[in-house]
Parts: C-alpha cells; sequence; structure tokens
C-alpha cells in the first residue's frame, strides 16, 4: 500500500519540507549521539572517581574506627596491669575479646625491645610477627597507620604505644583486606573491586570479591609506572573489558597496595545504546510532530494556490463567472486579484469577438452566422423572408459609397423597426434576412410582400434619396422544412427565382425543388460529360428562298445523359453559362462544326455552318483566336461558317462584344442575330454591329399562318432587315402555309420542321443531295 502522497504544489512543498527536516534531524541526531557519547564517558569516569572517593572514605573510616579501639584498649588500667605484670593469661584474653568485638583480624602487643608479649589466638605465622615488632620497636613510633603486606595478605595497621604512664610497649592491630571487603566495596560502588598488592620480585597478591569477575591477571601494570601511590590518577585499560581506575592506597618499603575499580565495557555499551535509544525515541517523537506540524502548514500554505490554480483552470475552459476566492492573504491575494481583472477582461474581449462575428459593422444588424445560430437553437415554428437590393452595385458606382452605406443603414433601421418581427439580420453583401413569428404560407406571403412594399420606398439621403431595385421571398418552417440549414438553402433559391420573376416576390414552393434538383445533378454530370465527348452536333438546313436551296445548316448541340436521358440545350445551356462552363462547350462545338464544315465542303454540297454562341462566348476577347485556329486546323475559310449570336447577347456588353464580333467579321465569317425580337435591342446600335442576317423568333413564326399580328410582325422586321442591307432569317417553319406567306414577304431563308427536323451529320448529307437534286416547283418541293 502506498502513501496518499499529496500532488502538485503541495507535494513539492511537502517533499522539500520533508527533506529539510530529514536532513536536520540527521544533523541532529548525529550532534546528539556524540555528545551522548561524551557524556557517558564523562560518566564512566566520574563513577570511577567516585568509587575511589568512597573507597578511600571507607578505609579512612575504618582506620579512625581502630584507631578509637586501641586507644579504648590502650587507656584501660586493667590492661596497662596486665601489660606490666605480663598476665599472659588476662592479655591473651582482653586481646582476643577485644579483636573479636572490633572485627580485628590480628591484635599484638610488643615490648620496647621488639618481643610480642601476647597476641591473640589467629597468629599464624610467628616470625613474621617478630621482624614486624622489631620493626615497630625500631622506628619507635608513637603511633602510625599504614596498609602493607603480611604474608600472603593485605592488611590495615594500626600501632599505639602503651603508657603507664611509661611506655611499657606497643599494640598492633591489623585489619585484613580481603574478599568480604572487596566485596562490601564493590556493592557499595557497583564496580568491580580488587586489591593489589605487588612486591620487588614482581609477585602479585590479588583480593577480590568472590568470584572475581575482574581479570587482574590482565592488567598492565606498568600503565602505572611510577610512585602511583603519591600520584593518583585515573588511567584505563579495556583489556579484559573493563574500563579501569587504579589508586595507590599504601607502601611498605617495597611493597606497594593497589586498588583496581573496574567498570565492565558491557555496562558502558549498555548505558551508550540506552542513551542513543533516548536520542532516537526524541527524535522520532520529534520527527511525527514536526511531520505532522509541516503536513498541515503545507495543506494551508499550499491552498490557496490550489484554489487559484482550480480558477485558472474553470477559466481557461471558458466560464468567466468563476470567482477567485477572497479568503487568501499575502502576494497570492495580488496574484488572485490579478487573475480576476484578467478574467474580466478575458471575457469582455471574448465577447466583444463574439459580438464582432456575430454583428455586421455597418448596420449593427445580427450577421447571418448569428441567424444560422438563432435558427439552429429555434424549435417553435416560424417563417423568415429574404429582402435583396439587387443594384446594389449600379447605387454604388452611380452614387457612392457613402450613399450606398447610408441606404443600406436606413433600410436596416426600416426593417428593425417594423413591429412583429422576431429578428432582423444582414444576411449578406445585399440581403436582409427577416425572422416573423409561426404563419402560414399565405400569411408569410402577406407579410412579406408588406416589407417588400416598405424596402422598395427611397431612403432619405441628404437632400436627396435612394431607392433600390428590391427584390423578396420567403419560406415557412417547419411546413417548407423543419431544418434550418437547407431552409436557408432553399430561400436563397426561391429569392434568386423573385430576382427573375415580375413580381419580384415569391415564397417557397416545394414543385421548384424538384426543377432544381434535376438542374442540380445536370449541372454535376456536366463536366465528365465534356471529358468523355458525351455531346454531339445535329445539323438543320436552312432553305434559301425562293430559290428553294439548302444552302446553309445550323448546328444544334445534343446531350444525352447517361440517367436522365436526352437533355434539351435550352435546359443545360443556360445552366452551363451560370456554372462557367459554357466556353469549353463552346470549343468541342466550334470544333466539331468546322470539322462538319469541311466534310460538307468536300462532299460538294456548298453548305455554311452555322454555330450558335451564347452571351460569354461573345463577351471573350480570345474567341476571334479560338475560331481562327480552328479554321485553319480543318482547312475552313471564314467565309464557311456563320455565328448565331442573341440580341442581348451584342447588346450587353457593348464594346467587348463589339470588338470580338469585328475581329470575327474580319475572318470575313458571317454573323446574325438569332431570335430577334424577343429581346429589348436598339435599333440605332443595330445599325453600327457588323451583322449580316437577323434570325426572326421562332415564336413569331409558328403560327403564322393563323396570327395576322405575327404576319404584320414578321413583314415589318424583314422590311427593318432589308433596309439595314440585312438577309432576314424565318426559323420555326412548320406548314405551308406560313412558308408561302414568308416568301410573299420577301423572306430570304426559312428554316424548320416543314423542311428537316435537326439530322446526324450523315443524313443531312443526304438530305441535302436530295433536296438540292430536285428541279421543282417551290410549293411541290416541300410537299
Ligand atoms: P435556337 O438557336 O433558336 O435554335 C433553333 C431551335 O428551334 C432549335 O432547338 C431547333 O431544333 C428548333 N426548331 C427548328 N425548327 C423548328 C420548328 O419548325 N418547330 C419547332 N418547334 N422548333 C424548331 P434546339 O435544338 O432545341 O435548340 C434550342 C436552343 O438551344 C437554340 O435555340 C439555341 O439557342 C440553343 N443551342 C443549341 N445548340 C447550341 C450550341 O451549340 N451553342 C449554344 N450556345 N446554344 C445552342
Ligand atoms: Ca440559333
Ligand atoms: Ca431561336
Amino acid at each position: 500500500m502506498r502513501l496518499p502522497w499529496p500532488k502538485g504544489f503541495q507535494g513539492r512543498l511537502l517533499a522539500a519540507f520533508a527533506t529539510l527536516l530529514i536532513l536536520a534531524v540527521a544533523m541532529t541526531g548525529i550532534a546528539m549521539s556524540i555528545t551522548s557519547a561524551r557524556e557517558v564517558d564523562a560518566q564512566m569516569h566520574e563513577r570511577l572517581e567516585t568509587g575511589s572517593r568512597v573507597l578511600i572514605s571507607h578505609l579512612d573510616a575504618r582506620a579512625e574506627q581502630l584507631a578509637s579501639a586501641v586507644n579504648v584498649l590502650t587507656q584501660d588500667f586493667g590492661f596497662k596491669g596486665a601489660v606490666a605484670s605480663r598476665d599472659q593469661a588476662t592479655l591473651r584474653s582482653t586481646l582476643a575479646n577485644h579483636g573479636e568485638r572490633i572485627g580485628a583480624t590480628l591484635m599484638v602487643l610488643i615490648d620496647q625491645e621488639g618481643q610480642v608479649i601476647s597476641s591473640d589466638a589467629s597468629i599464624k605465622d610467628p616470625d613474621r610477627l617478630k621482624t614486624m615488632a622489631a620493626t615497630v620497636a625500631a622506628t619507635g613510633l608513637e603511633q602510625s597507620y599504614s596498609i602493607g603486606i603480611q604474608a600472603d595478605a593485605l592488611f590495615q595497621f594500626f600501632v599505639m604505644p602503651v603508657l603507664a604512664p611509661e611506655p611499657v610497649g606497643w599494640m598492633v592491630i591489623a585489619f585484613e583486606i580481603d574478599h568480604y571487603f572487596a566485596a562490601e566495596i564493590a556493592a557499595l560502588t557497583d564496580l568491580e573491586v580488587v586489591f593489589m598488592g605487588t612486591t620487588l620480585n614482581g609477585a602479585v597478591h590479588a583480593v577480590s570479591p568472590k568470584p572475581a569477575r575482574a581479570h587482574v591477571e590482565s592488567l598492565d601494570l606498568s600503565l602505572f609506572a611510577g610512585d602511583v601511590f603519591a600520584a593518583v590518577g585515573i588511567a584505563e585499560t579495556h583489556d579484559g573489558g573493563y574500563l579501569t581506575a587504579i589508586r595507590g592506597i599504601g607502601s611498605d618499603d617495597d611493597k606497594r597496595v593497589y586498588a583496581v575499580l573496574g567498570l565492565p565495557n558491557s555496562q558502558i555499551a549498555q548505558t551508550m545504546r540506552l542513551q542513543l535509544l533516548q536520542v532516537v525515541g526524541i527524535l522520532l517523537v520529534a520527527l511525527v510532530l514536526v511531520g505532522a506540524g509541516g503536513l498541515t502548514m503545507a495543506r494551508r500554505m499550499a491552498a490557496p494556490v490550489d484554489e487559484l490554480i482550480r480558477t485558472a483552470r474553470v477559466i481557461e475552459s471558458g466560464d468567466y463567472d468563476a470567482v477567485i476566492a477572497d479568503n487568501i492573504d499575502g502576494e497570492l491575494k495580488t496574484l488572485g486579484s490579478a487573475l480576476n481583472t484578467m478574467r474580466d477582461a478575458i471575457r469582455e474581449r471574448e465577447q466583444r469577438i463574439v459580438h464582432q462575428a456575430t454583428h455586421d459593422p455597418l448596420t449593427g444588424l445580427p450577421n447571418r452566422r448569428r441567424l444560422e445560430q438563432y435558427l439552429a437553437g429555434i424549435t417553435t415554428p416560424y417563417a423568415v423572408c429574404l429582402v435583396a437590393v439587387t443594384d446594389l452595385a449600379d447605387i454604388t458606382y452611380g452614387l457612392g459609397h457613402e450613399a450606398r452605406d447610408a441606404y443600406l443603414q436606413g433600410l436596416a433601421g426600416r426593417l428593425a423597426t417594423i413591429p412583429g418581427v422576431v429578428l432582423v439580420t444582414r444576411f449578406s453583401r445585399d440581403e436582409f434576412a427577416v425572422v416573423l413569428p409561426a404563419c402560414s404560407r399565405e400569411e408569410a406571403m402577406q407579410q412579406t410582400r408588406m416589407l417588400h412594399h416598405r424596402a422598395s420606398h427611397p431612403v432619405p439621403h441628404g437632400s436627396s434619396t435612394v431607392a433600390g431595385r428590391i427584390a423578396s421571398a420567403c419560406i415557412v418552417h417547419p411546413l417548407d422544412t423543419d431544418r434550418s440549414d437547407l431552409l436557408l438553402r432553399r430561400l436563397d433559391a426561391t429569392l434568386a427565382s423573385a430576382r427573375n420573376h415580375p413580381e419580384r416576390c415569391l415564397a417557397f414552393r416545394p414543385e421548384d425543388e424538384a426543377v432544381r434538383a434535376r438542374q442540380l445533378s445536370i449541372l454535376s454530370g456536366f463536366t465528365s460529360a465534356l471529358e468523355r465527348g458525351e455531346f454531339f452536333l445535329m445539323f438543320q438546313p436552312k432553305i434559301s428562298l425562293p430559290s428553294l436551296r439548302a444552302t446553309s445548316c445550323e448546328a444544334l448541340v445534343r446531350w444525352i445523359h447517361p440517367e436522365l436521358g436526352f437533355i434539351p440545350p435550352d435546359e443545360f445551356i443556360p445552366l452551363a453559362e451560370r456554372s462557367g462552363q459554357i466556353r469549353q462547350l463552346t470549343d468541342q462545338v466550334l470544333d466539331a462544326a468546322i470539322s462538319a464544315a469541311a466534310r460538307f465542303h468536300r462532299e460538294g454540297l456548298g453548305l455554311r455552318v452555322a454555330i450558335n454562341l451564347s452571351t460569354h462566348d461573345v463577351a471573350d476577347p480570345l474567341l476571334p483566336d479560338v475560331v481562327r485556329r480552328l479554321l485553319d486546323a480543318h482547312g475552313v475559310p471564314g467565309s464557311g461558317i456563320q455565328l448565331e449570336v442573341t440580341e442581348s447577347a451584342v447588346m450587353e456588353d457593348g464594346d467587348k462584344s463589339l470588338q470580338s464580333l469585328l475581329a470575327l467579321k474580319k475572318l470575313g465569317i458571317r454573323l446574325s442575330i438569332d431570335d430577334f425580337g424577343t429581346g429589348h435591342s436598339s435599333l440605332g446600335r443595330l445599325k453600327d454591329l457588323p451583322v449580316d442576317e437577323l434570325k426572326i423568333d421562332k415564336s413569331f413564326v409558328l403560327k403564322l399562318d393563323e396570327s395576322p399580328e405575327d404576319v404584320l410582325i414578321v413583314k415589318s422586321t424583314i422590311r427593318l432587315g432589308h433596309d439595314l442591307g440585312l438577309q432576314v432569317v424565318a426559323e420555326g417553319v412548320e406548314n405551308r402555309g406560313s412558308l408561302e406567306i414568308l416568301m410573299q414577304v420577301g423572306c430570304d431563308v426559312a428554316q424548320g420542321y416543314l423542311f428537316a427536323k435537326p439530322l446526324k451529320s450523315d443524313d443531312l448529307i443526304d438530305w441535302v443531295k436530295n433536296f438540292n437534286s430536285q428541279n421543282l416547283p417551290v410549293i411541290d418541293a416541300v410537299a
């Protein structure tokens, strides 16, 4: 099991604290154990010294006791008398009694000649006694005390003259230092005790308690060289496992008596161990106490840091409501309030960024992003209406940026203050989206019309006003779709339709979705169709009047979609124009058509090939070059082809198209205005264009035999064309009646199902050969 060590700052603080603590404790421990070792040493020495003092005072006390005992005896008249009369029987019994009473080992009475007068019965060595008596007599001591060796024993001696009143002899009392005495001293001092006597010849007499423990034999007495007796001190030796002190206690001529006191090393070690144990115990307790205190302190110190970190994390996660507790003190309080300030600044900045990201800086309205967020979150039904200014570029171009901005601001303000709307947003550069409360499609349309009407009103600007061209669309949730992203896409598409619708205000219709889906799949298949060469050409003959000869043909593109089948060019060409892919198609058509023209020429048909161009093609300055290269490549002269361009194509992008047309014209190519009468062309401009032909749109020709109005239009168009020096073609000639009328009014060329539908090139070749070989009257030829 692992201890739950705190993490992070707290843990590190605690670790540092613990390390310091352990270091401090270890150092204290070392210091304490050194001190305690010294202390134990001193203690031991002290014990030895005390022991020797006790020993000396004990010996002194005994000497004093002996002295007073001898004194009492020598003062006794009876005794004095017995000494004088040398009454042996009395003397012996007195000495024996007295000696027994005081516990003396030896009691001897010596006369002045050094002869032993009497002694107690215990004397074992009479010769030695005699010598002693002679020594006492010779020295003539009045009174003396000594410790010495007699025979093999150690003694305390006491000598006192016996006066009656003249000195009659000496009383000698001896007290043996035996193992009992040693035991007594040992008990008193709690030390090992050995008494030793040495003689000159090196003999040693040792007395110790029984059984003896000190290994006296191993004591190296040379350590005590010199007069140990005079210089009392402590010497020590550790052999034999003792700390030893030796003290000289008596000297007698050539003999010395020592007391050896010993302290067993095991006892010292034990004391040392106890001391150490104490030290360790104290340190352990200190460690626990200080550790617990440190832990609490580390907790207390780390708590505010933890609190700051926790709050910082909360702020980091984007929760700016996190508040740093104000119970923090000191520098951390400053840090805390700095963090608070920082959090406020971040919150403010984030709010500003979010606002900028979701609002339009010009009008202050929420933007499309905000609308999307709003719609994604809304669960109740609603309707959205889109109001677009379709000529914003014209306003900018005509009145300047300032007027445009003022206009948009004015319009935004107007829409935002319409009562009942839920949300008004600037949806795009020129579009505003308005969210309306739940309603039916009819109600939504009604509201949208109202918004459309209001938005169409001129907006005051300076002393004048600005009025934009408005288109509007609306969609209803969840009726039209319950997906907000799809809803906005459908609304976009509806607005696109509204831009081209006469009313310019439309509601989403589910049926339009199918059309858009089809358009989408056409568009998505277009590129691969170009790559795979899925497009091919059909050719429809154009018949010159009144000769009824096929002199040219029109190339019409065809596409069989792999899934959708035949798709009329009227459907896919506008889509290709919108998606910017028409140029690639035109290049393929031009290549195929010019190649066909070369072939028709080789077949000797004398057929010019007319090719349709779209508005984008005409505006492309590179087009003349492309055409020239293709003509060169196929070896076709410019006069071998004709280009059909719609009215709007030449009217719209004025200068650019004019340059292109002039360049094409220079190549010898004939130009014709297609679908004439459907667009709004200016006759003035028509006059300046380098065109050769007018093609009256088939809508005026199809029912020509039934409609006098169409006849009128066709008739005047032909006259106009002729007046301008142009050839006039009628397309969509489906019946004989129409052809007759066209011939009557002087039409130059006719094209239509009456003669032939668009044909494959092989079929066309056969058809033309056959048609032109017949030399029939006009009407029969077509029959
Ligand atoms: P458009 O240039 O007006 O072409 C004449 C259209 O009238 C052709 O339709 C033709 O098939 C059709 N038509 C001819 N005679 C009659 C008739 O007697 N009765 C009826 N009802 N229709 C007749 P198509 O081939 O469907 O082409 C439609 C349009 O697609 C063309 O109108 C032209 O604007 C465009 N288009 C065709 N091919 C090309 C092309 O290669 N490039 C470009 N840019 N547009 C092309
Ligand atoms: Ca045409
Ligand atoms: Ca046409």
